[in-house]
């Protein structure tokens, strides 16, 4: 193994972070490095992280089989105190944790703090909680008692992209652990440095050495010799369809179940009699992070009757928002993560300027220095355009016409996405309606956001395989067995 045991670290405006994995309860570094920046300023270079490879693969898988043996015969509530405890570490260093997520991918400070690093904490509990509430079913049938057992899998691959990192990883790794199952965590690249955080704490927690670990590196060099090695029971995935692709290919190999969250390109469907103004100010705030949520409605149809009255307010509510340093509590829109993201969202805008669709505004960088890209609407040429059909995962919507329910339904329906949608409406049953016509993993009306834990979230079409939630990704991560004896044959 040319893995060694060390904690290299760096000193991030006061807080001190590893820039090694974390495998088998301790800091392992790599011979090599790769570089992290602030999107907040490119020029500030944030770290040199250990950059993994099929040894720090190897190392790990092997310290999740030894995890896996002592975490999976704990009981469900030894778990879930230990997952608590964990909770309670996060909690205690929500400052520190929303900090270096800010530096490290931008979003914006305040958010971090309230709403996001929290729900990391809650994505535990919650966990700790559903995987001690649950009864096997047991029922006599032709003659046998009959058992479901919930078998942990195995060591159990996550692979996670950079919008939200530490919020996103967590909700991944509880049911998991819940399960469990031991865990290797791999991060994005372009944002590894707040789970780096997360695992100064896994030990103090009370999880035994090798039950979760967390892999830092590139994922075209790393990840296949995660995912390809056969002794991994479980892949579950969040990032974009393409790499799900190489994923499932390498979990097809071993016969591995394998979820994957993946991209959307939700529509936002605004009807003559809904709340204009709520829709508008929802619609504006999807550029917030800067377009990078993977839930966004990105698409907006507005009932034709209504089309100006609407565009003239989220034309209003987007004058009000503020690009800026997303520490500065007054900015509401924050940079892109990278350089080569932003050179992506800016050639889709030219793209479809130059192919003829309208900018009704934005369409261009903030300014000259910095990552920050307007806040831009297209009114596409047709539906087939680019910007329609592809999600660009910046802050830049499209705003469509409909005339009729029938034709909002087929136009919310008309990409290859199925992740999530919007619609603002008054009508009761319009609404109910509506919202079972769209083909989305989620339909939010006249709201955004607003998630119960226990129910299933995931995505149709291209936006992914299998549900995360509730019971569903304790199921996931579990294998179940009938067991059936024979009645009066044992005493
Ligand atoms: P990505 O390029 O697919 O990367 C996701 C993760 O996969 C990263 O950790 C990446 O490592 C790793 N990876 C890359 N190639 C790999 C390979 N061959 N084998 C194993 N792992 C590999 O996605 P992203 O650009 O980070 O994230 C943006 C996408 O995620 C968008 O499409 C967004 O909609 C989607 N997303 C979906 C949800 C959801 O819940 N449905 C939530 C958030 C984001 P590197 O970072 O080193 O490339
Ligand atoms: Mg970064």
């Amino acid at each position: 193994m040319s893995a060694e045991v060390q904690d290299r670290r760096v000193d991030i405006e006061g807080i001190s972070i590893s820039t090694d994995h974390f495998i088998g309860g301790k800091r392992v570094s790599s011979p090599n490095t790769f570089e992290v920046r602030s999107p907040l300023d490119w020029d500030w270079k944030l770290a040199d992280v250990a950059r993994g490879d099929a040894a720090t693969a190897a190392a790990a898988i092997e310290a999740a089989q030894q995890g896996f043996d002592v975490w999976s015969r704990m009981s469900p509530a030894e778990r879930g105190q230990i997952m608590n405890n964990l909770a309670d570490r996060i909690e205690a260093n929500i400052e520190k944790i929303a900090t270096i997520e800010c530096l490290d991918m931008a979003m914006l400070l305040e958010s971090l703090k309230l709403r996001v690093i929290p729900r990391a904490a809650v994505n535990f509990r919650a966990y700790a909680d559903l995987a001690a509430e649950y009864q096997e079913r047991v029922w006599d049938s032709k003659g046998t008692h009959n058992t479901v057992i919930r078998m942990p899998a195995g060591p159990a691959v996550i692979i996670t992209p950079w919008n939200a990192p530490f919020m996103l990883s967590t909700w991944k790794c509880a049911p998991a652990l819940a399960a469990g199952n031991s865990v290797i965590l791999k991060p994005a690249e372009w944002s590894p440095l707040s789970l780096s955080l997360l695992a100064d704490w896994i030990n103090g927690a009370g999880f035994p050495p090798g039950a979760f670990n967390i892999v830092q590196g590139i994922g075209s060099e790393l990840g296949p010799c995660l995912t390809g090695d056969s002794r991994v029971k479980r892949v579950s995935f969040t990032g974009s369809p393409a790499t799900a692709r190489h994923i499932g290919h390498a979990a097809a190999e071993n016969i591995v179940p394998f979820t994957a969250e993946l991209g959307g390109k939700g529509a936002l469907v605004v009807f003559a009699d809904a709340d204009i103004d709520a829709a508008a100010q929802k619609a504006s705030n999807q550029f917030h992070d800067s377009g990078q949520v993977c839930l966004a409605g990105t698409r907006i149809l507005v009932e034709e009757s209504i089309r100006d009255e609407f565009l003239h307010k989220l034309t209003m509510y987007t004058e009000k928002q503020i690009q800026g340093d997303s520490r500065d509590p007054a900015t509401t829109l924050s940079p892109a993560i990278h350089p080569n993201h932003l050179k992506n969202v800016e050639a889709y805008v030219d793209n479809a300027r130059n192919r003829g669709d309208r900018i009704v505004f934005g369409g261009q960088r903030w300014k000259k220095d910095g990552l920050w890209y307007e806040p831009t609407l297209i009114e596409p040429k047709s539906n087939d355009s680019e910007v329609v059909q592809n999600e660009i995962f910046g802050p830049v919507l499209t705003i469509q016409t409909f005339t009729d329910e029938a034709e909002a339904i087929s136009m919310a329906n008309s990409t290859a996405y199925g992740l999530s949608g919007i619609i603002y409406t008054s009508d009761a049953e319009r609404a109910e309606r509506v919202g079972r016509a769209v083909r989305a993993g989620t339909v939010w009306v006249n709201t955004f956001l607003i998630r119960d834990l226990t129910a299933p979230f995931g995505g149709i079409g291209i936006s992914g395989i299998g549900r995360e939630g509730g019971h569903y990704a304790l199921e996931f991560h579990c294998d179940l067995k009938t067991l059936q004896i024979l009645e009066d044959s044992v005493h």
